[in-house]
């Protein structure tokens, strides 16, 4: 089957035709970093106006690469949410107006799961379950994924999420938007052992995760003014991803017979995160799977590669379908002590 992805749940841009056996046809993105740079961080409001005006030339630039027309595609899929409102509703009623005018079937995708199965996109061998660390700008869990539309939540952030920790710590820095390869960057040329930053719930019994406090003090030693930003940079990273390290270990001792340690969202792009964690699957015995980095950060080969696994499975949805901000993979979930889901 033939799928078109739609994405536009952020300040990404993008269309892409997917195959279920994973061939890439074409996929097209556009960022919208310069409109939003000069406000240090995405304004909804010019980010759901560059998605109208650019999502359409998109969709038609993607079937141009690939050489097809909406007549050779099976299922349009598109990120249903979460993220900003008014970027979603652009996205799903874009694919509602496709479906409505070919009659061909919808796959409302949330956009998590999208980045949940991502790495069986770039890797055939991935079976069910998997041990996933979620890592994004809004996101910082760890999931078991049992399958399609299977999704158990074993630990999620009390707080901020891994991505916003390193955009607020880019912001704090002068390092510039977006944050996280600003951060990395910067972090290259410093050294991770010159500042005492905390390694917030380390230790704990439960694998939660907290950056608020890390902040706090990346903060306080910006302010103390005796440390090179690259320094307080590199020792944030390092804290970040000792904090990742020992969650996942925490997750992965009580994770019983997943195949695989995997990681995926923006902040699975980072290289210090990947090489950690792909130690320690390597100390675990097991398998580490983390999609090519243009996979990591938000795109439509996902969406239309998740469209494919729910088309496949026979799940598609109705066009009267709401777009929603906020959407958990894992409804049965708890709150965790006033937690974002
Ligand atoms: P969500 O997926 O939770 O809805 P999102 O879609 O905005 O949020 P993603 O696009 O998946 O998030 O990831 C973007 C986040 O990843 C940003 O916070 C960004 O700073 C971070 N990020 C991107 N590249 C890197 C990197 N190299 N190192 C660290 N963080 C990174
Ligand atoms: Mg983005
Ligand atoms: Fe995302």
């Amino acid at each position: 089957a033939l799928i078109l992805g739609l994405e536009s749940s952020c300040d990404e841009t993008a269309a892409a035709l997917v195959r279920d056996d994973r061939t890439i046809l074409a996929h097209k993105l556009a960022g919208q970093e310069a409109e939003h740079a000069p406000y240090g961080g995405v304004v909804p409001e010019i980010a759901a106006r560059a998605h109208v005006e650019i999502l359409g030339p998109l969709v038609e630039a993607a079937l141009a690469e690939a050489g097809a027309t909406l007549a050779d595609v099976d299922a349009i899929a598109a990120t249903a949410g979460p993220g900003l409102i008014g970027g979603v509703m652009v996205g799903l009623v874009t694919g509602k107006a496709l479906a409505l005018a070919t009659g061909k079937p919808l796959v409302a995708v949330n956009h998590l799961e999208g980045h949940a199965l991502s790495p069986r996109l770039a890797d055939p061998e991935l079976e069910f379950p998997y041990l996933l660390l979620l890592v994004s700008g809004g996101h910082c869990q760890l999931l078991l994924v049992r399958g399609v539309g299977d999704y158990r939540r074993l630990a999620t952030t009390i707080d901020d999420a891994a991505g916003e920790a390193f955009d607020k710590t880019a912001k704090l820095l002068g390092l510039g938007f977006p944050g996280g390869p600003a951060v990395e960057r910067a972090a290259t040329k410093g050294d991770p052992k010159a500042v005492p930053l905390p390694r917030p719930l380390v230790g704990s019994a439960e694998p939660h995760f907290s950056f608020a406090g890390l902040k706090s003090a990346v903060l306080r030693a910006r302010d103390a003014g005796t440390h090179a930003p690259e320094d307080i940079a590199a020792s944030f990273q390092q804290a970040v991803v000792d904090c990742l390290i020992d969650r996942t270990k925490r997750a992965l001792a009580q994770a019983e017979g997943v195949t695989a340690l995997v990681v995926a969202g923006g902040v699975a792009a980072n290289q210090s995160v990947r090489h950690a964690l792909e130690g320690l699957a390597g100390d675990a015995g097991m398998r580490f799977v983390a999609p090519p980095l243009w996979l990591c950060t938000d795109n439509a080969a996902m969406i239309g590669w998740a469209g494919a696994e729910r088309f496949s499975a026979g799940l598609t949805d109705p066009l009267d379908i709401a777009a929603r901000a906020r959407w958990p993979l894992d409804e049965t979930a708890e709150k965790v002590r006033g937690a974002g889901v």
